[in-house]
């Protein structure tokens, strides 16, 4: 993205925000509540619109899309994951997976292999997907929404604070499951985080303050 300034209003939540993500990398965004994060990562999956500036993801000009043709680059390209894990209850974990499929229409048999496979690509493969998702622990719980997330085999991975409910040692797992996808799939992954213990995890992050970045980096540690 390049320029990206967004106004909600007459407030600006981005001003200005310059960033490069490569193929395949793990880059996170940290700063402070109400710097900008979470209005990054809703441009970058084409949910919000910048005010103006430049989008590029995943080869698509966002810029040049109406509504239908971005909610399509949504539903082709990116996986979301959240705080908050978002499981329906009163279905099993493989219809939770299978959602996503079932919204497009995949054959029965077809979404339910796929469901399995992302299953085991969140190395939940050992669970009976039959079970419901309270019967799993928080990090398990996680998981069978990451396995929601990458079921359609989007590009691009956008999680805002997936850890942020967790346990740091189950946190770690969950950064384990991300750095498997980024390798067996090569996804894409821009993750918001607070939790600075995570950055070894990512391949660089963006550190975000009052709607713009102000420092990035490789492989560093934050001062
Ligand atoms: P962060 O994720 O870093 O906490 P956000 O991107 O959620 O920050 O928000 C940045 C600023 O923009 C905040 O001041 C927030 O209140 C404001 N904001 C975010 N979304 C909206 C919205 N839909 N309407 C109005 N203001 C918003
Ligand atoms: P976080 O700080 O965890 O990023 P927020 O509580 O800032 O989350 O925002 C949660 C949701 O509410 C986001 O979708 C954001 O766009 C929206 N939001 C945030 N601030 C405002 C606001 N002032 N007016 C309307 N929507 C807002």
């Amino acid at each position: 993205m390049k320029d990206v300034v967004k106004y909600y209003g007459d407030y600006p939540a981005l001003r200005g925000v310059t960033l490069e993500v490569p193929k395949g990398a793990f880059q996170c965004i940290i700063g402070p509540s109400g710097s900008g994060k979470s209005t990054l990562l809703h441009i970058i999956g084409g949910v919000d619109k910048p005010t103006s500036g430049e989008v590029t993801v995943a080869g698509v000009r966002l810029n040049d899309l109406g509504d239908d043709e971005l909610a399509e680059f949504r539903n082709r390209n990116v996986g979301f994951v959240f705080q908050m894990f978002y499981l329906i209850p009163r279905m099993s974990i493989l219809e939770n997976v299978e959602l996503p499929l079932i919204l497009r229409r995949v054959p029965r048999e077809e979404r339910r292999r796929a469901a399995l496979e992302a299953l085991r690509l969140v190395g939940l493969g050992h669970i009976d997907p039959r079970k419901r998702p309270t019967q799993l622990s928080g990090g398990e719980q996680q998981r069978v929404a990451i396995a929601r997330a990458i079921v359609a085999r989007p590009r691009i991975l956008l999680a805002d604070e997936p850890t942020g409910n967790l346990d740091s040692a189950t946190a770690k797992v969950v950064m384990d499951t991300f750095l498997e996808l980024k390798k067996t799939l090569g996804i894409t992954i821009v993750m918001v985080t607070h939790n600075l213990e995570l950055l070894p995890y990512c391949d660089a992050y963006a550190k975000m303050r009052d709607g713009k970045i102000v420092e990035i980096s490789s492989k560093q540690q934050p001062t």
